[in-house]
């Protein structure tokens, strides 16, 4: 099914956060890109969605990066002079992928030179707090160095898990509906009860993700789907955040 190619803008009125920045166009092959699946995407969308709100890739004051695949550090050239952060051992892994990556072709090797070149690129290892309402942690599995943000939002408190969940229905296999791309609700086929969460072939550490899953978990005030923004969940589209 078509899922997006997600990033997240937050604001407070004075500083403007973005989290991951969507894939480049350079990884565009014959109108395919991850996977080999058709896409459309590119440096121009992200331009063009930040333009939308009156911002430039220069107005964004701290870039934070979910996790170092292509379809998430892929515009890393637009934020060369952005304070960035990313996980030590995601950076590691970007450098040092593993088999089923490469095959994939999950890692834009193009980003390396920009995130090495990037003067204010904060490689952390662990959590942090890293402005008042944003958190930091380390939440493995999808990648070696993945990470999850949690914001106080006006809505209350979300957490941007990356692919940790690709969707939420991932981290919640009982639902048995979601939206597609276009915004229609679509009827999905639930797991047992007693799942904890599902672990897809995209987990690379299948320890790590119910750990991290344990740890997303215990942040969340109630279990419940509405708290998690997943990195390719389309009802995100729909105002569902
Ligand atoms: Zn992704």
């Amino acid at each position: 099914m078509k899922l997006p190619y997600l990033a997240f803008l937050l604001q407070d009125g004075e500083k403007n956060v973005l989290i991951d920045n969507g894939i480049n166009e350079r990884f565009l092959i014959d109108g395919k890109a991850w996977g080999g699946a058709p896409a459309e995407c590119g440096e121009k969308d992200l331009v063009e969605s930040l333009a939308k709100v009156g911002l430039k890739p220069s107005d964004i004051d701290v870039m934070l990066y979910t996790h170092l695949h292509n379809d998430h550090a892929g515009n890393a050239q637009l934020f060369m002079d952005t304070p960035s952060y990313a996980q030590y051992d995601d950076f590691d892994n970007l450098l040092n992928p593993c088999y089923g990556e490469t095959v994939r072709r999950d890692h834009d090797p193009e980003v390396i030179p920009f995130l090495r070149k990037t003067p204010k690129l904060v490689l952390i290892d662990g959590d942090m707090d890293l402005m008042e309402g944003i958190r930091l942690i380390k939440t493995p599995g999808h990648t070696r160095g993945s990470q999850s943000i949690v914001v106080n939002t006006t809505k209350g408190l979300r957490i941007f898990v990356g692919d940790l969940f690709h969707l939420r229905c991932m981290a919640f296999p009982t639902l048995t509906e979601m939206k597609d791309y276009d915004g229609k609700t679509v009827k999905i086929t639930p797991y047992d009860e007693g799942v904890p969460c599902v672990a897809s072939t995209l987990i690379y550490d299948h320890y790590a993700l119910y750990k991290s899953y344990d740890k997303v978990r215990a942040y969340c005030p109630e279990w419940k789907p509405e708290y998690l923004i997943c990195g390719h969940e389309s009802a995100h589209l729909y105002g569902e955040i």
